[in-house]
């Protein structure tokens, strides 16, 4: 099935865990469709920024020319970004360490994100995060996770983890520290396509 706009899911298929978010979705019953051009983005719904490597992500996007068409397309279009994605998505990270000079994130979402944000010892994890709306608490796997430092007064937060946002949303746009598509739990991809229907419904 497509999407109520007739066009699939875009995945960012630079660099990263796409393959594994293609999957949820395929789980979902709904098509997804790799961008890693310009003329794609005309193709797709949405998009979904997927984790790896913000520093890599970053010499990739802007060596593809995709900086300013991908501006352009969250600007109408609901695009979410997990991990590396969301560091992607932020308006800045608060890291003062000489590797974080080379993420350039692109100020979708009006958070700022600390990188490697539980530190070196404790790479990865899973633990329960607490959806907003919802009772049941959400199997999160994070890994070298960014922590949400500062949200913006346009930002709601989906789920917590103790205090923390580890998930946050700003109208259509989406964004997780933790890797959902890790998980045999769809409801953050369903959540993120039900703000693509709502999308395409105004379309
Ligand atoms: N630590 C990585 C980065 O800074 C993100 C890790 C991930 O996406 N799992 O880009």
């Amino acid at each position: 099935m497509v999407d109520r706009t007739g066009k699939p899911v875009g995945l960012l298929t630079l660099q990263g865990d796409y393959e594994k978010h293609r999957q949820a979705f395929a789980a979902l019953g709904r098509r997804t469709f790799g961008v890693r051009r310009r003329a794609e983005l005309e193709l797709v719904s949405s998009l979904v920024i997927p984790g790896g490597e913000s520093t890599t992500l970053t010499r990739l996007l802007d060596r593809a020319g995709l900086r300013e068409p991908l501006l352009e397309f969250a600007a109408s279009h609901p695009v979410m970004g997990t991990c590396a994605g969301l560091i992607m998505m932020a308006r800045g990270t608060a890291d003062e360490d000489e590797s974080d000079f080379g993420v350039a994130p692109l100020g979708l979402l009006d958070c700022t994100v600390l990188r490697n944000g539980y530190g070196r010892q404790i790479d990865s994890f899973t633990a329960a995060v607490r959806l907003v709306d919802d009772p049941v608490d959400f199997p999160a796997v994070f890994i070298r996770a960014p922590r949400v430092v500062a949200v913006g007064p346009e930002v709601d937060v989906v789920a917590r983890l103790g205090n923390e946002p580890v998930a946050v949303r700003q109208g259509h746009l989406l964004g997780l520290t933790f890797h959902p598509e890790l998980t045999a739990d769809l409801r953050l991809h369903q959540a993120f396509l039900r703000m693509v229907d709502e999308a395409g419904d105004h379309h």
